[in-house]
């Protein structure tokens, strides 16, 4: 009996050693032919990089491009390659190119004043009124002496000005971050609105798709109808919001989700406009939390962590509760504020000065007030030779050799002086 039990044991460890046995071969076929789909790399070096994209697109791979600048390699052409040519591609390897800027014309970013240490604007707007210029009693389309709020005639002709003399819109909180994505010759310029003024965003109805129908002369109306006239403007905006939101209850959660989905921001104006001056360090952080975790309840992690500082208090960093405005929790919920804005006089330093500072951010005010006490003529002459100027690429800062004591060296970007 057991010789026989052994018998059957040894067919069947037989039957499971073939066994093995034939997967394995199977499996060594099965590699065969995985090693057959193996490719090798080829040169791509000094081919135009739209060339090397449809040469390499039966490969999977993830592909990084660093752009240089090279005095021998052709712009645009690959000056080389991490993978080099013969080496296996597997599924998902990462190609490293280096491609030709071209060859770097310092004379021609001099002739043209291309200045990334340049001034930015920050446009501080509250309302709009749909009358003409004519029907206000001030100047230039103020409504109110101070022009808190302009007509929408003024608020087009001002739209029209920005663009007409070479200005280019960027998100605040991309300028806060240093990423001014601007074309070549170009200036950034931000446009902002505290107070969630109804006539910011005006919404009529809904469509038959329960989407929001936005008033043609209200601010959204016309920065979209901009957006159309000139696809080039890159037409974005910020604003500042108190717990009144847009003072339009039945509508607000959908307008505000309409704005971070079509290009604009939200920002925090605190719970209820709330003087700095007037409060203590606990209250700081609930009227400034309190607004965060709305935006947040409406949009989650869409909104823009900025705060316009109503009346621009507490006017001075020293003040007991400016780091609760940075820095605090409300509900048990921890808040940082990325930006902080006062209102404004003049154009604020580029993000790459030595002396950017986020967090006290200046604006300007746009008025009109006969080209004197900083309203908008008076921004844009002084911005004349002072500006920004783009040389349109997003990871280069390109200044004159005379500042190059203000240049914010720990920022990570190829400096560029001429
Ligand atoms: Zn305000």
């Amino acid at each position: 009996m057991k010789n026989g039990n052994n018998k059957r044991r040894k067919i069947r460890y037989g039957r499971l050693i073939i066994s093995l046995l034939v997967i394995i071969i199977i499996m060594f076929f099965i590699s065969i032919f995985i090693n057959d789909k193996d490719t090798y790399m080829i040169d791509v070096v000094n081919k135009n990089i739209d060339t090397v994209f449809e040469l390499l697109d039966k490969y999977n791979l993830d592909i990084e491009i660093n752009y240089i600048y090279d005095d021998n390699i052709i712009k645009d052409n690959v000056i080389s390659q991490s993978i080099l040519e013969g080496e296996i591609i597997n599924d998902g390897d990462m190609l490293s190119l280096v491609v030709s800027r071209g060859k770097l014309d310092k004379e021609k970013f001099s002739k043209d004043g291309i200045n990334e240490l340049g001034r930015v604007p920050i446009m501080m707007y509250h309302g709009i009124k749909n009358i003409k210029n004519n029907d206000t009693k001030y100047t230039g389309g103020n409504v109110d002496k101070d022009g808190y709020t302009r007509t929408v005639e003024a608020f087009r002709n001002d739209l029209e000005l920005y663009y007409q003399k070479g200005y280019r819109m960027v998100k605040l909180s991309d300028y806060v971050n240093g990423n001014i994505d601007v074309s070549y010759g170009y200036s950034p310029l931000i446009l902002t609105f505290d107070d969630g003024n109804e006539n910011n965003i005006k919404v009529t109805g809904l469509d038959k798709n329960g989407n929001i129908i936005i008033e043609p002369n209200s601010a959204v109306g016309i920065l979209e109808e901009y957006k159309k006239k000139y696809p080039d403007y890159n037409v974005t905006a910020i604003f500042f919001l108190t717990n009144n939101l847009f003072n339009q209850p039945e509508y607000d959660e959908k307008i505000i989700k309409w704005l971070v989905d079509n290009g604009y921001e939200v920002g925090n104006h605190t719970q209820g406009h709330h003087n700095f001056t007037l409060i203590d360090t606990e209250k700081t952080q609930e009227v400034v939390g309190y607004m965060y975790n709305k935006l947040e309840s409406i949009v989650g992690n869409k909104y823009s962590k900025i705060v316009a500082l109503p009346f621009g208090s507490p006017y001075n960093k020293n003040h007991e509760n400016y780091k609760y405005i940075i820095n605090g929790s409300y509900k048990g919920v921890e808040y940082e504020t990325l930006a902080a804005l006062r209102v404004g006089w003049e154009p604020e330093v580029s993000p790459f000065n030595i002396n950017f500072d986020k967090t006290f951010l200046k604006r300007c005010r746009a008025y009109d007030n006969n080209g004197v006490d900083f309203d908008i003529e008076m921004t844009l002459r002084i911005l004349n030779k002072t500006r920004y100027v783009s040389d349109g690429d997003i990871n280069t800062i390109v200044t004159s050799v005379k500042n190059k004591d203000i240049v914010n060296i720990n920022i990570d970007k190829e400096l560029i002086l001429y």
